[in-house]
Parts: C-alpha cells; sequence; structure tokens
C-alpha cells in the first residue's frame, strides 16, 4: 500500500539555494511529490510541529531558527516512503550520517541538519495535516494528459 510522507526543507537552504538538489534526488530515488508549498512559520507554528519536542534543551533554538526562515514543505507518496525517505535523509547529526545521504552532503549540524522527515505513520498523519488539507494534496489522480 502506498504510504505518505511529509519532508521539508529546514529554514535556510531556500536561502541558500539548495533546494532543487533535494527535489531532483527525491525524483530520481522514484518518490513521489503529490503536494509541495513555501511557508515562513512564525515562532508558535515552528513550536507546535516541533511541540514532542517541548522541555527538550534544543526546542527553544530549533524552533527559533525553524521560524527563521522559509521553508519548503512537500507530501512524498510510495510504498515505505517513511523509511526510504529517512534512509535517503541520513542520520540526524550530519556527522554520522552515511556518505551520499542529505544530511551527509549539505547539513551543517545536528540542529540546522536541512531535512526533515516524518519517522513513523502517525507522526506522518499528523505532519502532513500541519501543512496542508486534503484538497492541496493532489496525489496523481486520474489520467495524465501526457500519456493519454
Ligand atoms: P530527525 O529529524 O532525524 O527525525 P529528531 O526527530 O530526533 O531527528 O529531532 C528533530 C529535530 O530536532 C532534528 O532534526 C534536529 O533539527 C533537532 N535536534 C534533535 N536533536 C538535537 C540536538 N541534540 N541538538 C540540537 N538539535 C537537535
Ligand atoms: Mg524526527
Amino acid at each position: 500500500m502506498n504510504e505518505r510522507t511529509l519532508s521539508h526543507h529546514k529554514a535556510r537552504w531556500v536561502r541558500k539555494g539548495l533546494i532543487g538538489g533535494v527535489i531532483r534526488r527525491v525524483e530520481q530515488e522514484g518518490l513521489k511529490i503529490v503536494a509541495m508549498k513555501m511557508v515562513h512559520l512564525d515562532k508558535e507554528e515552528a513550536e507546535g510541529f516541533y511541540a514532542i519536542y517541548r522541555g527538550e534543551p534544543f526546542f527553544e533554538k530549533l524552533t527559533t531558527f525553524m521560524s527563521s526562515d522559509p521553508i519548503v514543505v512537500m507530501v512524498l507518496e510510495e510504498e515505505g516512503v517513511i523509511e526510504r525517505s529517512r534512509q535517503i535523509m541520513g542520520a540526524t547529526d550530519p556527522q554520522e550520517a552515511e556518505e551520499g545521504t542529505i544530511r551527509c552532503m549539505y547539513a551543517d549540524n545536528n540542529r540546522e541538519n536541512m531535512v526533515h522527515g516524518s519517522d513513523a505513520l502517525e507522526t506522518a498523519a499528523f505532519e502532513i495535516s500541519y501543512f496542508f488539507n486534503s484538497l492541496e494534496i493532489s496525489g496523481l489522480r486520474g489520467v495524465s494528459v501526457l500519456t493519454s
């Protein structure tokens, strides 16, 4: 069964001009992008997204960082996409991320680690609904006009 995940480029990488690399990589891996937009979260919205980390020592700086600049959010769809997108992303700390992963290639440190990917079905459902309503998720519905 196809599953969906929420993926986003964190603050600063839009400004750095590096989001194209991630989008291309997602496409090369065969993951379908079924929704995408750019948003600039305010502090409260960033805190809502990372609510499960409230109380962690990194919460304050993480949510300040995440509200400092626009981010690009995407919904990806494919069988096993949650696990696959996390493999492509690499470990949270880029110093531990395997060669060839996005975080190994682009991330600065374990807070400013460029990309996010949901880690389970339940978190994916919450995170997707945090940014998108059902009308904004196109899927690839119907027959493509390019192939018909
Ligand atoms: P992941 O993004 O790999 O799923 P987590 O869900 O554990 O990682 O953490 C969410 C985000 O919080 C991380 O991507 C990172 O930006 C930040 N973070 C996690 N741990 C730390 C830490 N020890 N110091 C600073 N920031 C952290
Ligand atoms: Mg996580």
